[in-house]
């Protein structure tokens, strides 16, 4: 690919009076707008022909690294295979086409898309009803606690407005729990990175009736089994406060158990993650929220009409594809896929827990720290190997934290590959640490500046311009 010869930015490519296009002549006669909606001066618009524009964009596309063009081991995002058949029920005009203030007499097959889907969401969970409105996960914990908080309130329990979060939950717990008008209370992990029980029944004890709920991630954000689940949820039901399930990392658990039969009264489910919708670059996404019976009259209105149609569609049709008995196979192979890699790759990436994990885990940098080699330059490095990174710098618990989420979908091939690269940087790293700290090497862009692009970001052509000049 030659971006030199398209030019990186459509403006550069701009030619005074160039057309790409000509309106036919017009047959309806001309009116004036009114002055006051007139511009003051001709926007600044590139000028350019059809064939450099269709250029520069086809090119600008092939630059994009996608599920469909590598591995994207991206921890905690579960970036697994979206099945195009998914894509093609999603985009048929019955449903594309549907206007939401249509007549309801002529939107049945839609409705009844989402009434299975939610039926298949209570059987996957064990929980009763769901409700699909929310736009993403992170609208999902906040519509639960709303869910939540108004529940207590029907009892006539107005003082509980603690929200008990582990300290490795994924921030938008504690955010949302804020963004609910609730406080929230950080529960400490034990050194095996599950949360420590003696500490939470320390916090009850001294906030019992105050507390709302508790926030948990199952398997949590280290790809952990919370296996004290069952003494918890007793522990925290015994205060009168519910229990909340971060379902961001449902996808080890499909088919292996179900949040519902662990007690949890409360869930949301990320679609977009464990149910197959392409979520790059933050979009688009539906956190659906399911409730224990008794719950449901609680569900309040989050969003306008029926949420994220397409998601659901998406979903529903991943659901129906896999079916009963496949859809059972994807937790354990996603577990299998993960500590495959971690065993593999133990001996020159650091593990700070050992043992059995789920569909992800953490390491901590390399092995070997005095080469100076950091977490973000093992990233950067995959890069010029055509992998996409793992996420880093997540979960806070460690400084260099890789965390690496292979999903079900990967072949041996795939993931011995991997493995491959990953031992050959942590070699280039001893051998040539330079090579390693410099990359990458291969991309279109080297490595960007993250934070003067966060405290400065340029985001238009006249502002480029003004910088340079
Ligand atoms: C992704 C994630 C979220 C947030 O979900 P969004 O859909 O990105 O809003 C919450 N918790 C965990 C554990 C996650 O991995």
């Amino acid at each position: 690919m030659n971006n030199r010869l398209y030019g990186n930015l459509i403006f550069e490519l701009s030619q005074e009076g160039r057309r790409g296009y000509s309106l036919p002549k017009n047959r309806f006669g001309s009116y004036e707008l009114p002055a006051s909606m007139r511009r003051a001066e001709d926007a600044q618009l590139p000028e350019c022909d059809e064939m450099t524009v269709v250029r520069h964009y086809t090119n600008l596309s092939a630059n994009n690294f996608g599920v469909d063009n590598g591995f994207y081991p991206l921890g905690s995002c579960t970036m697994k295979y979206n099945p195009k058949i998914n894509e093609e029920m999603a985009a048929l005009p019955q449903f594309s086409g549907l206007h939401p203030l249509q007549p309801a007499e002529t939107t049945r097959g839609a409705e009844a898309i989402c009434t299975l889907l939610c039926k298949s969401l209570c059987e996957l969970t064990g929980l009763h009803a769901f409700t699909l409105k929310p736009f993403a996960g992170a609208h999902g914990e906040l519509t639960g606690l709303m869910v939540i908080k108004k529940y207590h309130e029907s009892r006539g329990d107005e003082s509980r407005r603690l929200v008990i979060v582990p300290d490795s939950a994924h921030g938008t717990n504690p955010a949302s729990a804020a963004v609910c008008g609730l406080e929230i209370i950080e529960v400490k992990s034990l050194s095996d990175g599950t949360v420590d029980v003696e500490a939470l029944k320390a916090l009850l004890a001294e906030h019992g009736p105050e507390v709302a709920a508790m926030m948990m991630t199952n398997p949590n954000t280290l790809g952990l089994f919370e296996r004290q689940i069952p003494v918890i949820q007793k522990m925290v039901h015994d205060v009168g406060a519910l229990m909340y399930y971060d379902g961001a990392n449902l996808n080890p658990m499909l088919g292996a158990a179900r949040p519902g039969d662990m007690g949890f009264d409360v869930m949301h489910i990320n679609l977009h993650k464990t149910f197959s919708t392409p979520h790059g670059g933050g979009g688009p996404g539906a956190g659906p929220v399911g409730v224990r019976q008794g719950l449901e009259s609680f569900f309040p209105n989050v969003s306008p009409y029926h949420g994220n149609f397409a998601v659901a569609m998406r979903a529903y049709a991943y659901i129906l594809s896999l079916g009963r008995e496949n859809v059972k196979l994807v937790g354990p192979l996603a577990t299998l896929n993960a500590n495959y890699i971690k065993e593999c790759l133990k001996d020159v990436y650091e593990l700070p827990i050992e043992g059995l994990c789920k569909h992800e885990f953490v390491f901590d940098g390399l092995k070997d720290k005095s080469t100076g080699v950091t977490t973000m330059d093992v990233a950067k490095r995959l890069l010029d190997y055509g992998y996409h990174a793992p996420t880093i710098y997540f979960p806070l618990l460690f400084h260099e934290s890789l965390m690496i989420e292979p999903t079900e979908n990967e072949s041996k091939e795939t993931i011995d590959g991997f493995i491959r690269v990953m031992r050959q940087i942590a070699e280039e790293a001893k051998t040539d640490p330079e090579l390693v700290k410099s990359a990458p090497h291969n991309t279109p862009i080297g490595r960007v500046d993250d934070v003067l692009a966060a405290k400065h970001p340029i985001t238009t052509y006249r502002q480029l311009k003004a910088d340079l000049s």
